[in-house]
């Protein structure tokens, strides 16, 4: 069986801090970047997932609002 693991759709992503996948993450795998000293309210990049913590399970895929984030 070949696992999926969770890819972030940079046209979709909108960088928020209070960042859905990530709070849903019951392995604290899907990391969110520190707030932007810009845009404040944002994270100064895209969030990126740890596979060494990531369990597979998709519920980050099921958590963003944005649908941003694709297990492939
Ligand atoms: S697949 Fe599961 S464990 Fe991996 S980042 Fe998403 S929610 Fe976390």
């Amino acid at each position: 069986m070949i696992l999926k693991i969770p890819w972030v759709d940079r046209t979709r992503c909108t960088r928020e801090l209070d960042c859905k996948a990530a709070k849903y993450c019951k392995k604290g795998a899907f990391k969110v970047q520190p707030e932007s000293e810009d845009e404040p309210g944002k994270a100064r990049d895209f969030p990126w997932v740890d596979l060494e913590q990531c369990k597979q399970c998709g519920d980050c895929e099921k958590a963003c609002t944005e649908r941003a984030v694709k297990m492939v």
